[in-house]
């Protein structure tokens, strides 16, 4: 395999993940990217392993499926990655839950597990992912690999020196490669609590309130949410906030009373489709993989896999 000098433009999740795929295969590679955006949101992410906010077609599962059989083998818990079982309610007669026909421990809920007014829904086990420790862990390996990272503000992709040049930027990738379809930001709001010892996490995306979701990680509970299209204010804002804790109180009565650890709000990248494809106009050998919604960290593997395929296969 020839050698090529990469430069990947993002040190989020998909960044990371892809750092890491070609610094495997053999590549040099430089990570380049500026610090604490509020439009970054990796570290924001829940991270319950699932397909939220992407169009559920046979590409996304795949890339999603990819990537949960790669957290299932790095499943530890000095790496943030567990294996969890959980509730995800359905209400809508129309949700598509075909993504978890391969999943282990998959059943359907009883009368008892479901929430007034939903339809059903099911258990199954999948990887949650506490990004605190997640997102550490990922860097040092990817460091361990040799990759180098530079810390500045790209402005124009003609400022990087390399043979092929990746670009992860998330929410902002649209600043440094033409794209004829619109990211949106989708604001997501959360709050943590502290965990007595909780495991099992609980997904309602159609809660008559609004998204309800509680994803207990180590040390601390993730409560949601909010995906509010369109909005780009990182601002915490209390009234959300009280809502979200009624809401997850009146799904999980055992979380009355738990502390509040911490609070914060993300941008998902919004866009009808994660776009994972060479940039034909660019005036060097370009990739652009951004726009992963809320399931950026649940498509992760996959994506930084099939990008390495890519450069591979040039
Ligand atoms: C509240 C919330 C909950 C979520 N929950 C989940 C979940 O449960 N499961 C899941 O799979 N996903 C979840 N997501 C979605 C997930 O967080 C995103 O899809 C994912 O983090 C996107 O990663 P990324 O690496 O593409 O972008 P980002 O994490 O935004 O990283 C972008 C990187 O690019 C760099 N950058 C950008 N522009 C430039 C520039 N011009 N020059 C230099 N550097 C630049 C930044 O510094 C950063 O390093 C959630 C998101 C939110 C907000």
């Amino acid at each position: 395999m020839e050698q090529k000098q990469v430069a990947v433009i993002g040190a989020g999740v998909i960044g990371l993940s892809i750092a890491h795929e070609l610094a495997h295969a053999g590549h040099a590679v430089t990570v380049i990217a500026d610090d604490h955006d509020p439009r970054d949101c990796s570290p924001l992410a829940g991270a319950v392993w699932f397909p939220y906010g992407v169009s559920l077609d046979a590409d996304v599962i795949e890339l999603s499926e990819r990537t949960r059989l790669r957290f299932e083998e790095l499943a530890d818990a000095s790496r943030g990655i567990a294996r969890r079982s959980g509730r995800f309610i359905v209400r809508l007669p129309e949700t598509d839950m075909a993504w978890t026909d391969a999943l282990p421990g998959k059943r359907e809920l009883t009368q008892e597990e479901v929430p007034d007014g939903a339809l059903g829904g099911f258990r199954v086990t999948v990887p949650v992912i506490d990004m605190s420790k997640y997102l550490v862990w990922l860097r040092a390996i990817v460091e361990q690999l040799g990759v180098r990272f530079e810390r500045r503000l790209i402005n124009d992709l003609a400022s990087v020196e390399a043979d092929v040049k990746i670009v992860a930027a998330g929410l902002r990738s649209p600043e440094l490669v033409p794209d004829a379809e619109p990211i949106i930001p989708r604001r997501g709001q959360i709050v943590r609590l502290e965990n007595p010892g909780l495991t099992d996490w609980y997904v309602d995306d159609d809660a008559p309130g609004g998204l309800t979701y509680v994803i207990p990680r180590f040390d601390d509970i993730v409560c949601g949410g909010t995906d509010d299209a369109g909005n780009a204010d990182a601002e915490h804002d209390p009234d959300i906030e009280t809502g979200i804790l009624e809401r997850v109180t009146a799904a999980m009565p055992e979380l009355q009373g738990l502390p509040i650890v911490s609070r914060g709000v993300g941008l998902r990248p919004g866009r009808s489709e994660p776009r994972i494809e060479w940039i034909t106009d660019a005036a060097s050998p370009t990739i652009a993989c951004y726009g992963h919604g809320g399931a950026g960290v649940s498509m992760s593997w996959g994506c930084a896999e099939r990008v390495a395929d890519m450069v591979r296969e040039r």
